[in-house]
């Protein structure tokens, strides 16, 4: 670079300056951010979470959707957050894949759910084009989606951090899988990865908000059949301890759980019982403790917030309550 700055007499200073924001620029890309205005009068921030449902109506999703319109009718929520696993078996094949119809905007016809709609990617997504979700062609389909690799959500006091956990799971990359996956759009997983948990850090550092939260479609924690995500133990669990974030949502096991803090601050929560549920536990006796509620059939969760307190719900298919938790606003504790 000296040889040719001395040849072409260009300042090398300015150049080197240049060339660092340019490499910068590229690989630390901010996260998209989306500010979500809150409806209620009372100032509270409410929605529900649902994961693994894309089925065409199967397995009980339109049951569970109906479930979905009635609670959040109730609550009056201000959007909807999906857990990832959006459409089943290979997610889309493309923006004009008819089942995107036939697994969401036919579905989730309620009224009390025709609001946005925040999605993240889960490992079936990852089998179609995952690029077709992303898609602004697609949210003209319908205006409720929105969908990103990885992104956060203000909502007044509350801000939700998005998380693609999918490229993170080694065993997608090896032959230990018959999964097969399409990674077109993620040439360099290591610079992609480092890039994630970069964006997170200082996302959730550069965020004053009461209620910070974390989703993402992989559990953390999990007792049921696919259990820990190893890769999220030791990459993304250190991040939230040590930013006391007090929740992390998640789906890709087909179950409903609330796994509470074990040695950190933070609630695990699933959210994975949009369609076909699975019986299956793995991990229970090692968090025997610390498992709250396991519920192997469909259903959905509800989260309410208000700037000193969180109440979370979880639904079977009916819209029943099957259990329910609170916690104080910068305690971390669960009551
Ligand atoms: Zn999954």
């Amino acid at each position: 670079m000296a040889n040719i700055c001395r040849n072409y007499n260009i300042p090398l200073l300015p150049l080197l300056i240049a060339c660092l924001y340019l490499s910068k620029a590229i690989v630390t890309a901010e996260l998209v951010q989306i500010s979500q205005p809150i409806a209620a009068n009372d100032g509270s921030v409410n929605f529900l979470v649902v994961g693994d449902w894309g089925r065409k109506g199967a397995f009980n999703q339109s049951a569970v959707a109906h479930a979905m319109g009635e609670i959040g009718g109730k609550l009056k929520i201000d959007f909807v957050v999906s857990t990832g696993d959006n459409f089943y078996t290979d997610g889309l094949s493309g923006v004009n894949d008819p089942a995107f119809a036939q697994s969401f905007s036919r579905i989730y016809t309620a009224k009390s759910l025709q609001i946005p709609w925040y999605s993240v990617l889960g490992n079936h997504d990852y089998h179609g084009d995952s690029e077709a979700q992303l898609s602004p062609l697609l949210k003209k389909r319908d205006r409720r989606w929105n969908c990103h690799r990885s992104f956060d959500v203000r909502a007044g006091f509350v801000h939700i951090f998005f998380l693609d956990t999918t490229p993170f799971v080694n065993k997608y990359f090896t032959n230990s899988t018959d999964e097969k996956f399409n990674w077109k759009n993620i040439p360099n997983r290591d610079i992609y990865l480092s890039n994630v948990v970069k964006d997170l850090k200082t996302s959730i550092k550069s965020s004053n908000a009461t209620w910070k939260i974390v989703v993402g479609h992989h559990p953390i924690r999990s007792i049921a059949f696919h259990g820990d995500t190893t890769e999220l133990l030791h990459q993304i669990l250190p991040i939230l301890q040590a930013n006391k974030i007090p929740m992390y949502i998640n789906g890709h096991d087909h179950c409903l759980q609330h796994i509470s803090n074990i040695g950190t601050p933070v609630e695990f929560l699933t959210s994975g019982g949009g369609s076909m549920a699975w019986r299956n536990q793995t991990n229970y006796q090692r968090y025997k403790k610390n498992t709250k509620f396991y519920y192997d059939g469909q259903g959905f969760v509800s989260v309410q917030l208000t700037k000193s307190e969180a109440n979370v719900v979880f639904y079977d298919v009916h819209g029943k309550t099957l259990h329910s938790f609170n916690l104080k606003a910068n305690t971390g504790n669960a009551y």
